[in-house]
């Protein structure tokens, strides 16, 4: 089996989100079990040219109204070939799909081109004449129309299976109908059965009439999609689709997020020796300039600022959280349309000097010390497909506070592996925090920081799982 990952994200490449860490993480796990694997992404201007190697592929593809050539660069990490789509819509702009100004206004040229780069990589690269094209959310997901319209009637790709991973389907590449003549397909494709959606362009919507199988991020979401309040006006499709809509709980990256051996923290520790961990607090403590206070329970917070997240569930929590003596340590950035939630978190630390430390911006590093050296983690997000730094901060025993909503309800326990609460609003996620701050310091607590850091999270357990879906979508393929 060979799996061509299409994504606008691979992490340590390029990452903006879970998105990039999972399609990296589960493509090195994949080649473990054994399994060959290309990733295919646009060589943004963030990506080093370190280590890049020329391909002599080139592709050529009419954008708009003009034609345009891109070229292949690759690099084989850990046995996984990634290869790189060089072309400057991609390397001459600050930010992966929008800048200060808010989104570009040509993604939809942009991952087109990704698409089509995608397979003629395939085509060009891979041994494997029926590869899986494994495409991930709107970004990749008209890969079906190109392969239908370009290679399938050549004789390429007839036994290919798309399978069509759901990060966020929130996002669902939703454009004015015009749009679609700048796609190089043919009329019939922009119809109901196609990329039409209540008279817009829908590139995600016709990724899910058309990919062979669907994942997404975990099982309770992938329930929640086919319920008309989690849907996002998508909900009927899926339920459409629901015999071939499997979820997943994404596993995390266990050398990345390891508490016995991160480069980014002070001192390492583990489930049997915590003192490295109150380092680690004293460490950030400083840092942060919080007051050095090992008793004050810390909650940290990392993430996008973003309704989604939560963030007014927690900017109207905050100051009666510092209120009951803890400390909260917030790292995050907003998008143009929520720069407020800058603005407001900002205001707030201005007031609570040496008791909440604000950090904008986007920092690796600090969000692994985060994840260390605070005792409780805020996570009360409106929706959320998987989520992964519930599942970061469990194993570095930091305990995870979350809404019971996807994957949080699928990854954290009341009372067990964390602290949970339902209601989406600021009185609900108070009481959890309350529970959680009431139990500091105790045996009880000291049991479920214990039992988080102990929970079997890697990608080797999760692999299996996308293999069965692989595989069920080349026999749906050869069963035509
Ligand atoms: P989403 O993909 O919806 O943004 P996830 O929880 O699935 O949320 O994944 C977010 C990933 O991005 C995590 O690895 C998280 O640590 C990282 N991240 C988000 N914001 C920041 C930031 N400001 N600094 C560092 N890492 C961040």
């Amino acid at each position: 089996m060979h799996v061509v990952m299409v994504s606008s994200e691979v992490a340590p490449y390029s990452k903006s989100g879970g998105m990039g860490d999972v399609v990296g993480a589960l493509s090195a796990a994949l080649v473990k079990a054994g399994v060959a694997v290309t990733t295919v992404s646009p060589r943004y201007g963030s990506v080093d040219d370190e280590g890049l190697v020329d391909t002599d592929v080139v592709v050529r593809a009419r954008l708009g109204t003009t034609e345009q050539e891109a070229t292949l660069r690759e690099r084989v990490v850990d046995g996984v070939r990634h290869l790189f789509v060089e072309h400057g819509i991609f390397a001459d702009r600050q930010g992966l799909y929008g800048d200060q100004n808010g989104s570009f206004g040509d993604n939809h040229l942009r991952f087109a081109l990704l698409q089509r780069a995608a397979l003629e990589a395939a085509r060009n690269l891979v041994d494997d004449p029926a590869p899986v094209f494994h495409l991930h959310d709107w970004q990749a997901a008209g890969l079906p129309a190109y392969l239908d319209h370009f290679y399938r009637p050549l004789g390429f790709f007839r036994d290919s299976p798309t399978v069509l991973t759901l990060h966020n389907p929130m996002h669902q590449g939703r454009l004015p109908h015009r749009f679609f003549d700048d796609l190089d397909l043919p009329a019939h494709w922009f119809s109901p059965a196609g990329f039409e959606w209540y008279g817009d362009l829908g590139l995600l919507k016709c990724g899910i009439l058309h990919a062979d199988q669907l994942t997404t991020v975990s099982p309770g979401f992938a329930w929640e999609i086919t319920r008309p309040e989690g849907g996002f006006g998508l909900d009927a499709l899926f339920r459409g689709r629901f015999a071939d809509l499997t979820g997943i709980l994404n596993g995390i990256d266990t050398e990345v997020w390891d508490p016995t051996d991160d480069p980014h923290l002070p001192a390492p520790f583990s489930a049997d020796d915590l003192a490295g961990k109150r380092l680690c607090k004293s460490a950030l403590q400083d840092e942060l300039g919080l007051v050095r206070d090992p008793e004050a329970p810390l909650m940290g917070s990392v993430g996008r600022l973003d309704p989604q997240k939560g963030t007014e569930l927690l900017l109207e929590s905050i100051p009666w959280i510092l209120d009951q003596g803890a400390q909260v340590a917030v790292l995050g950035s907003a998008a143009a349309a929520h720069r407020r939630f800058e603005a407001e978190l900002r205001g707030l630390a201005a007031r609570f000097p040496g008791r909440l430390s604000v950090t904008v911006g986007f920092s690796e590093g600090l969000a692994h010390r985060i994840e260390a050296g605070a005792d409780l983690f805020a996570m009360p997000s409106l929706f959320e497909p998987c989520g992964l730094n519930q599942l970061y901060s469990q194993r570095y025993g930091t305990l995870p506070i979350v809404r019971r909503t996807g994957g949080l309800a699928d990854s954290v326990e009341e009372g067990r592996t964390g602290y949970t609460f339902d209601a989406p609003t600021g009185y609900a996620f108070r009481g959890a925090v309350h529970r959680a701050l009431a139990q500091h310091g105790t045996p009880a607590q000291a049991a479920i920081r214990d039992r988080a850091m102990r929970l079997e999270v890697g990608w080797s357990t999760v692999v299996g799982r996308y293999v069965e879906v692989f595989e069920r979508a080349i026999e749906a393929r050869r069963a035509g």
